[in-house]
């Protein structure tokens, strides 16, 4: 039997005892006198006071300021997750989805999730136990997938550069044959290096080697071009919280027919009952069927945020949107060099629009000058994430926030950190 600790109101004292858990068999005696009969934990003081949550400058990596007319939109009245016009809405936002991938796949959802969900999902369906995935890993998202591969039984293989690095198509061709994975990884928008990766060719290389090449654009899209069809992109996957200006918790996934082929003529069924997507197909109207069965509720207030969010990047246009990230960034990095500051990645072309990288200027420490540069000015930036901690710092201009005015804004926050956070001061 095992030792539990356990709070007793009357006394207010502190006893351990015996007391029985699942895995000991029946409850014991005494735990089953405890009566149902009244209230014994008070309401949380917290819970009664009313709900705060500042309004910040939200200059990092994701999640971006929120736009009022996609806060509005999140902000309807509910409506059932099975309505034919909460159907109306997931059809447009799969054709919302359709355009900002550059895709005419049918099998075009969104999952009830974050960026991780739409991650595990192509994971868990297109991969069965045993067989081999070859994972790009320049950054954190890379170790994420490995990991999440490893979870589920595949036999991971990584290619590994240190953050800042890319793969050259040669490279990876190599590694495509010596491997022969079922599907590969790569991230687009490496966001915690700050790497906007080459994609061109890759496709080719994993279609003539018969893998399937996955990509994750959770950090670039809108903010860079991707032409998922073009590019032969087998899966493509997003999150709502970058560029595209939702709320985080939905994200935008993609299967073409080849990945169609792989995921529905499994021996296994997918390790999530809740991503399988023989279900999310039917929930999401891609499977042909007549009827759409309850599979789960959908965030509906997500989906409606979500939808607007790709209504306006629709209206806005998909080049007018990488032209504008591109002319952002292109302005933070004179301002930040004016500063005296070293961007991370050097080669123009390479670096990712939406997230910009700084190397840590000699003789600061970085979260001093976070720290600083939120209390002072309100504003969020941050460090590096997995393998760039302390090799960078990040600023994001994405989407809503992709303006000079706002770039003029971080970088005078960056000026002021620098004026008094220099640590020979200390
Ligand atoms: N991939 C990339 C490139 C990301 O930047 C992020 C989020 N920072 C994720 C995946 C994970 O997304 P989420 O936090 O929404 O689960």
């Amino acid at each position: 039997m095992m030792q539990r600790t356990l709070f007793s109101r009357r006394s207010g004292l502190l006893v351990r005892q015996a007391a029985a858990t699942a895995l000991d068999g029946p409850p014991a005696q005494h735990l089953d006198r405890r009566s149902a009969s009244g209230v014994t934990i008070p309401p949380p003081a917290s819970m009664l006071r009313p709900l705060e949550a500042p309004l910040r400058y939200l200059f990092g990596p994701g999640p971006s300021n929120v736009p009022p007319r996609v806060l509005a939109a999140g902000a309807k009245p509910i409506i059932g997750h099975l309505h034919p016009e909460m159907y109306e809405i997931m059809n447009d936002i799969k054709k919302g989805i359709q355009y900002a991938f550059q895709t005419e796949n049918n099998m075009t959802i969104s999952m009830s999730g974050s960026g991780h969900a739409a991650m595990e999902c192509a994971v868990f369906n297109t991969v069965e136990p045993g067989e081999s995935v070859l994972v790009a890993i320049n950054g954190i998202w890379g170790e994420r997938v490995a990991e999440i591969a490893e979870r589920m039984g595949a036999n991971v293989h990584k290619l590994v550069k240190t953050p800042g690095n890319y793969f050259s198509n040669q490279e990876i061709e190599q590694a495509v044959e010596k491997h022969k994975p079922v599907l590969f990884f790569l991230t687009h928008g490496e966001s915690s290096a700050g790497l906007c990766h080459p994609i061109d060719g890759i496709g080719d290389i994993c279609r003539k080697h018969g893998c399937l090449f996955l990509v994750d654009t959770v950090a670039s899209l809108g903010a860079a071009p991707i032409f998922m069809d073009q590019q032969n992109i087998d899966i493509l996957y997003t999150g709502s919280q970058k560029a595209l200006n939702a709320p985080p918790g939905t994200a935008p996934i993609s299967f073409n027919d080849r990945a169609c082929h792989k995921m529905f003529n499994r021996k296994t069924k997918p390790v999530s009952y809740l991503f399988d997507m023989t279900h999310l197909s039917n929930y999401w109207g891609c499977d042909g069927k007549p009827a759409r069965m309850y599979h789960h509720t959908g965030p509906v207030s997500g989906f409606f945020a979500l939808r607007e969010s790709l209504a306006i990047l629709a209206e806005r246009g998909l080049e007018e949107s990488w032209r504008k990230h591109k002319e952002v960034a292109a302005y933070l990095y004179k301002g930040l060099e004016d500063l005296g500051l070293k961007l991370f990645i050097s080669e123009k072309d390479l670096r990712l629009p939406s997230v910009t990288t700084i190397a840590i200027p000699e003789g600061y420490d970085w979260r001093e000058m976070l720290v600083y540069i939120m209390k002072n000015h309100q504003m969020e930036m941050t460090g590096g994430l997995g393998p760039s901690i302390g090799m960078v710092m990040r600023i994001g201009l994405m989407g809503y926030n992709c303006e000079k005015t706002n770039a003029d804004m971080a970088l005078n926050a960056l000026a002021d950190a620098l004026k008094n956070c220099k640590k020979s001061k200390a």
